[in-house]
């Protein structure tokens, strides 16, 4: 049984059936089945099918944002955001379906021509803290292709994706073409795994379970694409705005409560006008609002489990530079946190994946790099500098697969997002993510004879 809980209040909003290796195993067989007939349906007519669902999630836009805020425990405003860009998103791989194709190759003798072929049924395994959106950024490009799905949400929080495979057969998506398991990673996830009727498995998650997907994915040769851990860099110069950057350096790292892969959660700041910096920091910390998801103007719920919050806590040792207030309980409550660190403290090299950042101060350009490639991810980063050519440049030398220069941003919907080193590999959004949802078959004509 999976009993689902509300992170703000501790109630119990949904006792569910959780799926087995049984269980799995019929999903994929009923996605296995649908496979045939949803690959040959025409790219007209599976765009249609996927604007049809883009239209009902903004039709059910309040209801999504509300099963999203409860479960999660994120802030409603947040998952109004959210929720809009499923929307987009679904509307983006609508129009994408006929415009990502083969080619003709020159060569003697004949036509070399290429096709994308669907690669059958794939797992899409999604994290706790965005479940709807990060499932969509691979149902869209993986329906859009012709595969059918199987998704297996996290535990924690499985309502929105249940919700939306219920749009999908109402926006008249086949039967069998996507399915949702409710169950635990060790066991559904697991079985998807190592299913030898899966062809790949999407999965965004920890570092250390993505790990587990690789060598799972090994037995049978499954595509993986990995969507992992970050610990990125905010990097700001002493020739920055500095008032903006320290305004914008909150919700880089506290929006959902930290609990987001593309936190900035090392703040590194040139020396010089370090002290100035974690002044301004502080202030607009301060100004955080903290407290129930339901209110429009909260900017910061709970974290997501107990279990969680035991994990946050035991990265904050000692006083920190500014500890902001939280609600007593119940809910999962942990405060927006600010410590002073160096380079090689746990704190600056471990995903906290809570509101909880790292201030490192730097000397100078040189520096700034090394710091911020000192890591053993690469996601995302932002870059404060009111120089146009140190900005490029820094870009152009942090490994990381999604940068920003003078803003907090990492996702579009039409934007290739993924990570560099232990971040993961493959790119989601964009036109990119159809490459991760296709074969290419390179077929030759001979015109002799
Ligand atoms: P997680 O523990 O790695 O779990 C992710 C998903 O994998 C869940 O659905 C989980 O199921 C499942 N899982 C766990 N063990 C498994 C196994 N042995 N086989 C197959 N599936 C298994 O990650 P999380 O705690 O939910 O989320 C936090 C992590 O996700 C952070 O590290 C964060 O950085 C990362 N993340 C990355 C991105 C990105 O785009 N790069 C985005 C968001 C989050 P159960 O939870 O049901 O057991
Ligand atoms: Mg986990």
């Amino acid at each position: 049984m999976t009993t689902v809980l509300n992170p703000a209040t501790e109630e119990v909003i949904a006792e569910l059936e959780s799926a087995g290796v049984e269980e799995t195993d019929a999903a994929v067989a009923r996605a296995r089945a649908a496979f045939p007939a949803w690959r040959a349906v025409a790219p007209a007519d599976r765009a249609r099918l996927l604007r049809r669902l883009a239209t009902l999630v903004e039709e059910h836009h309040e209801e999504l944002s509300q099963i999203e805020s409860a479960n999660v425990g994120k802030p409603i405003s947040g998952a109004r955001g959210e929720v809009g860009m499923v929307a987009q998103v679904f509307h983006f791989y609508a129009g994408a379906v006929d415009k990502h194709h083969g080619e003709t190759i020159p060569v003697a003798g004949g036509i070399d021509m290429t096709f994308r072929e669907p690669l059958g049924v794939v797992g899409l395994i999604v994290p706790w803290n965005f479940p709807l959106n990060i499932s969509s950024w691979k149902l869209g490009p993986a329906l859009a292709c012709g595969n059918t799905v199987v998704l297996k949400p996290a535990e924690l929080t499985p309502l929105s994706a249940l919700r939306l495979a219920e749009l999908a057969l109402e926006a008249g998506i086949p039967e069998g073409v996507v399915n949702v398991v409710v169950g635990k990673g060790s066991v559904a996830g697991q079985r998807l795994i190592e299913h030898p009727d899966v062809a790949k498995i999407g999965f965004t998650g920890s570092t250390e379970v993505g790990q587990q997907v690789m060598r799972g994915a090994a037995g049978t040769i499954k595509r993986v694409t990995l969507e992992l851990g970050g610990k990125s860099a905010n990097v700001v110069f002493a020739d920055a705005d500095l008032e903006r950057a320290a305004a914008a350096a909150p919700y880089a790292v506290f929006d959902n409560a930290g609990q987001d892969c593309c936190a900035r959660s090392r703040i590194l700041v040139e020396a010089s006008v370090y002290d100035r910096f974690a002044e301004l920091l502080v202030e607009a910390t301060r100004k955080l609002r903290v407290g129930d998801p339901r209110d429009e103007a909260t900017e910061m719920g709970p974290l997501v489990s107990a279990a969680h919050r035991e994990t946050v806590a035991s990265f904050v040792d000692g006083e920190p530079l500014f500890r902001g207030d939280a609600p007593d309980g119940p809910g999962f409550w942990y405060p927006a946190t600010l410590v002073e660190a160096r380079p090689d403290d746990r704190i600056a090299r471990e995903e906290v994946f809570g509101p909880v950042a790292a201030l490192i101060p730097f000397r100078d350009e040189e520096e700034a790099v090394r710091i911020a490639n000192d890591s053993d991810y690469g996601l995302s980063g932002s870059i404060w500098t009111e120089n146009g050519g140190r900005a490029l440049r820094v870009a152009r030398a942090i490994e990381t697969g999604v940068l920003s220069i003078n803003s907090n941003s990492s996702v579009r919907v039409s934007t290739p997002f993924g990570g560099f080193k232990q971040s993961g590999f493959g790119r989601e959004l964009g036109m990119h993510a159809l490459e991760g949802y296709s074969e290419i078959k390179n077929v030759y004509y001979s015109t002799e004879g």
